[in-house]
Parts: structure tokens; sequence; C-alpha cells
């Protein structure tokens, strides 16, 4: 398993990211990437290799301002170690974005459901699945109530996934959130003072705060800048998680 981190506050969501991500390099990866919201807009940067490449593609190409992001680091287990394989992933609208550590067992069988509705994929990833699944459970969710509801949308999301997923998504739409789901596989929230953190493990932002909580098993998470929200899978918010 590889790294995963999430940031949500004042300060410039990039350098954190990457710096997280550098603290997680011993869990081993093949390739790297962020996704940074700003102006109802998500920029992505990615890259197979290392984080030094991905430094060196966010020179060439601009550091993506914004003070909401996610970041990953790839072990690759579905698709080779490439550019289009790396995460993060996004949904076919381009404005719902997620990165993954895991693997998703029912990938073959949602993508193939998925591509009979027209849904395009642009790798070979399990991880792309979930990115285009909840894409359309949030176009879904618009087309109901009238607005996006991205943490909804990632538990609805999670109860349709089999394997094992630690997931952080973000919606252009929804700017000042990043929701996480896990299941067997690890996810922490760091909390900071208007700002919060997520991370595989705590090594991701022991940097910036020591307080520290465990999202458990079978639960997602919605974090603002001043604000952890924790339910089940069907939406049974969590008291004093
Ligand atoms: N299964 C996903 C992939 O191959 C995620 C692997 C991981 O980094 O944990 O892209």
């Amino acid at each position: 398993m590889c790294g995963i981190v999430g940031y949500v506050g004042d300060n410039s969501a990039s350098p954190i990211l990457i710096d997280g991500l550098k603290k997680l390099e011993y869990r081993g990866y093949d390739s790297a990437g962020i996704a940074v919201c700003r102006n109802g807009k998500i920029t992505t940067v990615k890259t197979k290799g290392r984080i030094s490449d991905l430094q060196q593609k966010l020179d060439e190409v601009g550091t993506p301002q914004g003070s909401v992001g996610i970041g990953h680091t790839r072990w690759a287990t579905h698709g080779a170690p490439t550019d289009a394989n790396a995460h993060p992933h996004s949904g076919s609208s381009g404005r719902v974005t997620l990165v993954h550590n895991g693997i998703i067992e029912n990938a073959s069988q949602l993508r193939f459901d998925l591509q009979a509705e027209g849904y395009r994929f642009a790798s070979a990833t399990d991880t792309e699945v979930a990115a285009k699944l909840l894409g359309k459970i949030v176009d879904k969710i618009i087309a109901d109530e009238g607005k996006p509801d991205l943490f909804k949308a990632v538990r609805r999301m999670a109860r349709m996934l089999e394997g094992a997923f630690t997931i952080l998504a973000t919606d252009c739409r929804q700017p000042d959130i990043v929701v996480g789901a896990r299941h067997d596989s690890p996810l922490v929230v760091g909390l900071g003072e208007g700002e919060n953190f997520l991370g595989s493990d705590v090594a991701a932002f022991v940097a910036y705060t020591k307080r520290a909580m465990e999202v458990d098993q079978d639960q997602a998470v919605c974090v603002s800048a001043d604000k952890v929200i924790v339910a089940d899978f069907n939406g049974n918010v969590v008291e004093n998680p």
C-alpha cells in the first residue's frame, strides 16, 4: 500500500501535499500526483516515477494554487506505472477527482457496466472506475436534489465497491471539503487550527499537527477547514468519533 494525503485550510495546498507524500515515500510507490481545487476548477498534475519527477513537472507546468487538495503515491496493481494510470483520476465531467489506495475487486464488472452506459476510460486502473462511478452518482444526486452532495455520493459509492480501499475525493462544486472513505485500508485525520489534514498514516501531516483521529472500518469522513464529520456508509453520523 502506498500513500494518500489531503488538505483543507487557508494555506497553499500543493506544498503541504508534496511534503506529505515525501513523508510517505517509505511505503514504496511508482507514480505520484496531486489535484487542487480553486475557483470551481480542479487542476491535476501527475506522473510516473518519483516525487522529484512530480516536482519537476510542477515546475514545468506551474504548481496549482488553491487551499484544498488531494495527493497520492501509487503502487500499481491494475495497469502499468504510466502517467495515464497515475492518480488522481476524474469523473467524466472532470469536476469530481479522487485518489485511492488498495484494490477494487469488482472493478471489471463496474467498468463493463459503465462502458455499456457510454462512459469512456483514460486509464487501465480500478481507481478510474471508482472515479467515473462517483461522478455518475454525484450527477444523479444533482438531478434528484438540485445540488451536489459529495459526502453522500462517496458513501453511496463505497457501498458499491468490493475489495480494499482508502479513497479521498473532491468536487470543484463543493470546493471547501475533502471527503474520505475506508474499508480494509487505513485513513487518519489530522486536526489543525483552521485547517485539517488526511493521510494514510500520521506521517503525512505530523509536521503540521500532533492531534489525530482514526477513521474506523467502513466509515466516511467529510473534512472542511474547521469541521470533521464521520458517518458510516449508510449515513448514520458517528458521535464523538
Ligand atoms: N489499485 C490502484 C491502482 O492500481 C491503486 C494502487 C495503490 O496505489 O494502492 O492504481
